[in-house]
């Protein structure tokens, strides 16, 4: 997967900004994504800047610790989101990973507000790609609290949401990330509208089984967790 060109990065990284932006799953200068670009650096967005505004030149470069490599344009601007630790984390604990989503999608967190469980699998496609979907404790936004709470989850898990708080999505690029980040807030909207309609009915062990049995035919190896 390594080592990706930077130009490109910032192009893909560029796009995904603003589509995340337009679908809602980012509000204000909320949210913050990253491309790993090789063993040692990082294209992330950086704090305080609305994804629906980017440009390619705002992304910023740091290590793989957080540390500032570059920054273009209005460098004393550009800081490292204070969120970046939970990227930093993921990517310690995941070298299959190459790209992240953080966002804040509604309906997502309306669940976890309202205290509900997103793990029921309820879509043969959610079910193949991402398993069941856990909800990491909830904790402090921008301090240490956020990566520790996620840490149960990083190594089994592509799709985490944070209680009271957002979702993070992880892929082997940025629009795997994107993907899943879109697959998880579809989850949480029909679910919710099931739950409206008179409950969700879960999909039979069996129906389960089978879907496991045909990953492969979609390419999908990496063993997945449901419960
Ligand atoms: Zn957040």
């Amino acid at each position: 997967m390594f080592p990706k060109n930077e130009s490109l990065a910032r192009n893909e990284l560029y796009e995904i900004c603003r589509l995340a932006y337009a679908r809602g799953y980012l509000c204000g200068t909320e949210g913050n994504l990253s491309i790993r670009l090789d063993s040692n650096s990082l294209l992330s967005t950086p704090s305080n800047t609305c994804k629906g505004m980017i440009k390619q030149d705002d992304f910023i470069l740091t290590d793989l610790e957080g540390h500032l490599l570059k920054s273009n344009l209005s460098s004393a601007a550009r800081k490292p989101s204070t969120e970046l630790k939970m990227h930093l984390l993921a990517y310690e604990m995941r070298s299959d990973i190459c790209a992240i989503v953080h966002a804040h999608p509604t309906v997502t967190v309306a669940l976890t507000v309202a205290g509900k469980s997103l793990s029921s699998p309820i879509l043969p496609e959610v079910v193949c790609t991402l398993g069941s979907i856990p909800v990491a404790s909830y904790a402090t936004p921008g301090t240490e609290e956020v990566p520790e709470s996620l840490r149960p989850f990083l190594s089994n898990y592509d799709a985490i949401v944070l209680d009271h708080h957002g979702a993070l999505t992880l892929g082997t690029s940025i629009n795997d990330a994107f993907y899943k980040l879109e697959m998880l807030e579809h989850h949480a909207q029909t679910l919710f509208i099931a739950e409206l309609l008179g409950g969700a009915i879960p999909l039979a062990p069996e129906q389960i089984n089978k879907l496991l049995g045909i990953r492969a035919i979609y390419g999908l190896t990496r063993p997945i967790q449901i419960h």
